[in-house]
């Protein structure tokens, strides 16, 4: 492993779990609701290269830089709740949504020096040149939304968007007016997507639309590829609302609440039954401990007691069910039906079961 390359590793393994633990105002402006859904769901185990971990540094580091700019030019910037080094935030909806702002300022003549969420962003060229054209509403529609939604929780008319062009430096600026209209809109979205136990609909009907090329659910969204295991896909629970904000989840199963740090460590649970919309199976039948499934040729697929675990129910073809000997070797040892790729990076002597 050459320096760069160390330098990378040493970026993932210290880089925070990407799964965030509630829907953020950052990313509600996205027009496909599946993914927001599938986001806070945490149905894909999303893991960033170290390049792209370095990059999101970069962004961070340039904060810094352009809050001094404005302080040097007689900007009151304020980055913290007076008297603390908590940044402004909000959690709403349970504390299942929300987000924290770059800060607020005052003294710009753009806002008629009245107090502004600042808003600081940095961008490759070819985006900062359509932002300069249209404007960030129609450019940067997430960025919109989020600024609307720190307007509306900090009860203030204006935000200051502060972009910096990451090939020449160059500096973009917009104020953008407080609009309630897209404020209770935004809300009710995130409660959709927070309060609903099933995927929401698709951005389009076709895998070919050009933002399912570039989503990270594409997988799971439209090949069939497996949904992580973990307490947010799993039928037992449910996000709770309450109304201390704490971000609660509920599991029927253990009738407790499942902390955030328990989520993270959920795959191994072996009490999780998918929630059955995930499946690409039809449902035969449920009870409290498993859900039946068909296969297209009518075969049982059983999630939970007397089945499968979850992690398996990808690897079962007619074909898996049926093997007796199969079978019975997976319960005498508590065996685990993986894939085929699985079992050869383990051991590529050994025999391959199941080669979907
Ligand atoms: S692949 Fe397309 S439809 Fe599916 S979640 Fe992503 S953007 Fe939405
Ligand atoms: S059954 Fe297990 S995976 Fe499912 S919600 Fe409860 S603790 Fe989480």
């Amino acid at each position: 492993m050459d320096t760069v390359e160390k330098i990378y590793k040493y970026a993932e393994d210290h880089a925070d779990s990407t799964n965030r633990p509630h829907l953020g105002a950052s990313i509600i402006g996205d027009q496909c609701s599946r993914k927001l859904w599938y986001t806070f769901r945490w149905a894909s185990e999303r893991k960033f290269d170290g390049r792209l971990l370095r990059l999101f540094q970069t962004g961070h580091l340039e904060e810094d830089r352009l809050i001094d700019a404005l302080k040097k030019v007689g900007v009151n910037v304020s980055q913290f709740v007076p008297g603390t080094k908590t940044q402004f935030s909000w959690s709403v909806i349970g504390g299942h949504f929300g987000g924290s702002c770059d800060g607020k300022g005052q003294g710009l003549e753009e806002v008629l020096k009245k107090v502004a969420i600042l808003e600081f962003k940095t961008m490759a060229g070819k985006y900062f040149q359509s932002l300069k054209k249209d404007g960030v509403e129609k450019s940067q529609y997430k960025h919109y939304c989020q600024m609307t939604l720190y307007m509306g929780w900090a009860n203030l008319s204006y935000a200051y968007y502060l972009v910096k062009n990451k090939d020449t430096d160059e500096l973009y600026q917009e104020v953008v007016e407080y609009d309630q209209e897209l404020f209770d809109k935004l809300i009710h979205k995130a409660t959709k997507i927070i309060t609903s136990q099933n995927p929401l609909e698709r951005v389009s009907g076709k895998k070919t639309f050009y933002l399912c090329n570039m989503c990270d659910f594409r997988g799971v969204c439209w090949n069939n590829e497996s949904v992580a295991v973990n307490c947010r896909t799993c039928l037992h629970s449910t996000p709770e609302i309450d109304s201390e904000n704490r971000g609660l989840w509920r599991c029927e199963k253990y009738n407790a609440h499942v902390s955030t740090e328990k989520q993270r460590v959920s795959s191994k649970c072996p009490s999780h039954l998918y929630i059955p919309s995930l499946l690409p199976y039809e449902v035969d039948d449920t009870n409290g401990n498993s859900v039946v499934y068909l296969l297209p040729d009518g075969t049982e697929a059983i999630n939970g007691d007397g089945g499968y675990k979850s992690s398996e129910m990808w690897h079962l073809n007619p074909e898996v069910i049926k093997d007796e000997t199969l079978n019975e070797l997976r319960d005498v040892f508590g065996g685990t039906i993986v894939s085929s790729e699985t079992l050869n990076k383990t051991n590529p002597e050994r025999r391959v079961f199941n080669d979907k």
